[in-house]
């Protein structure tokens, strides 16, 4: 079959692949001049540092058969993220840990001392938490929520923790030991040579070709048997019924001699520094050495029609709009939405992966039995 992918990101380029391993026709366009979508890493000329031109990316994931499926197209190295935070004229270690604690409150508490800590300044009068910030205030107490959690969530939100749902906390955010590494997951790297080289080889196959500053012309599924759109679902319908809203990030780059912050990510909790954390991106390649340094002051604002739409807001009014955008996508024949932008949803790579690995395998196997292929593998709502 002739098949149109749109976006040239890992939604398209692992759907791509995989049907064109089973010998179908697939065309992947993108708008950008380059693949790979915000995964997009490039060599800065200037300094040659590995840059995460959208924002770090760094791999982590339980999932095995997307562990060996990324290994399948590049190297990775072992990384671990290690995540500090500037708070009240302190730098402290992030997620917050048993170091954290202790450096705060000046103790020198161990495991079960520091958890019965906690318990006795958890704020327990709020039974039963409505938002964001009450939450947080019964897990963790007020000093620490205002010095980790308040300050950062208002700027990356643009709105006061009251005002966000308190099923974003859903567990104690909290560890009681001096594990600092950000992420649990079993498999953790980094592509040694960055994600472009490995989305480029997941697309080097015959039966793919990728057009790049090419959008999307409803002209082109015309030619098409079928259509997978990883551009944003509500910009598939013309932003007919409006706009679903996201928040956008602005990267304010600068360089430096040496090493700036000694660390990849530095987040600023505190409310009167403007931006939300920086980034040094040397330090997301420690096996590189560098003499000069690249890093972004990331600050965080709602989206306007021409930003790159980063994190879908998801709160009460954006759900009832993407619900009719729902409705509207499953009264269109031949188009499958997916990923982070088709289906409104924030994805992690590994999950984007997976998702893609099972909407190639669905469109197979329903192809092989004469089904129609579904709107949604998985559902935005
Ligand atoms: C700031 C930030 C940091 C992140 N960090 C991590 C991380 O550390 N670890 C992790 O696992 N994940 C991370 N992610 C998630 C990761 O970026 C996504 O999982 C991944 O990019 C999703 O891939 P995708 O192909 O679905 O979407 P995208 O990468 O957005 O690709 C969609 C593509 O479609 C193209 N397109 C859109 N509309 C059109 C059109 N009309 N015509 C033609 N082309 C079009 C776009 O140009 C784009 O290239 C992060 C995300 C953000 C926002």
């Amino acid at each position: 079959m002739k098949v149109l992918l749109v976006g040239a990101g890992l939604s398209g380029a692992v759907i791509g692949r995989t049907l064109a391993e089973a010998g179908h026709d697939c065309r992947i366009i993108d708008s950008r001049s380059h693949i790979g979508g915000n995964c997009y890493t490039e060599r800065d000329p200037e300094t040659g540092v590995m840059m995460h031109v959208y924002g770090p990316h760094i791999f982590h994931t339980d999932d095995e058969e997307v562990w060996n499926y990324v290994n399948r197209f590049t190297t990775f190295l072992p990384f671990q993220n290690r995540v500090k935070t500037t708070s009240q004229g302190a730098v402290y270690s992030l997620p917050v840990n048993l170091h954290t604690i202790n450096q705060f409150f000046g103790k020198t508490m161990r495991p079960d001392e520091a958890r019965d800590f906690i318990t006795e300044i958890a704020d327990t009068s709020i039974e039963e938490p409505q938002s964001f910030e009450e939450q947080a205030l019964r897990f963790v107490g007020r000093d620490l929520y205002e010095a980790f959690f308040k300050g950062y969530t208002e700027k990356q939100w643009g709105c006061s923790p009251t005002e966000l749902p308190a099923s974003i906390l859903k567990r104690l955010p909290v560890r009681f030991n001096y594990d600092d590494n950000y992420f649990f997951h079993r498999f953790q790297g980094m592509p040694r040579d960055g994600y472009t080289p490995m989305i480029e080889a997941i697309l080097d196959h015959p039966n793919i070709t990728v057009e790049l500053e090419t959008s999307y012309e409803p002209a082109m599924a015309d030619e098409a048997d079928h259509v997978f759109w990883s551009g944003p679902l509500d910009g598939f319908f013309d932003y007919r019924l409006g706009r679903l809203g996201y928040r956008t990030l602005d990267f304010e780059r600068f360089t430096h001699e040496g090493d700036y912050q000694g660390c990849a990510v530095m987040n600023y909790g505190d409310r009167d520094v403007p931006y939300t954390r920086i980034t040094e991106h040397k330090h997301f390649s420690p096996w590189e050495s560098h003499e000069g340094s690249v890093c972004y002051r990331e600050y965080s604002r709602a989206a306007e029609p021409d930003d790159i739409p980063y994190y879908p807001i998801r709160m009460v009014e954006e759900k009832s709009l993407l619900s009719q955008y729902v409705e509207l996508a499953q009264a269109t024949p031949g188009v499958t939405f997916v990923g982070r932008l088709g289906t409104y949803r924030y994805l992690d790579m590994d999950v984007t992966i997976r998702e893609a690995m099972d909407t190639a395998g669905s469109f197979l196997s329903g192809a092989s039995m004469g089904k129609t292929m579904p709107t949604f593998i998985k559902s935005p709502l």
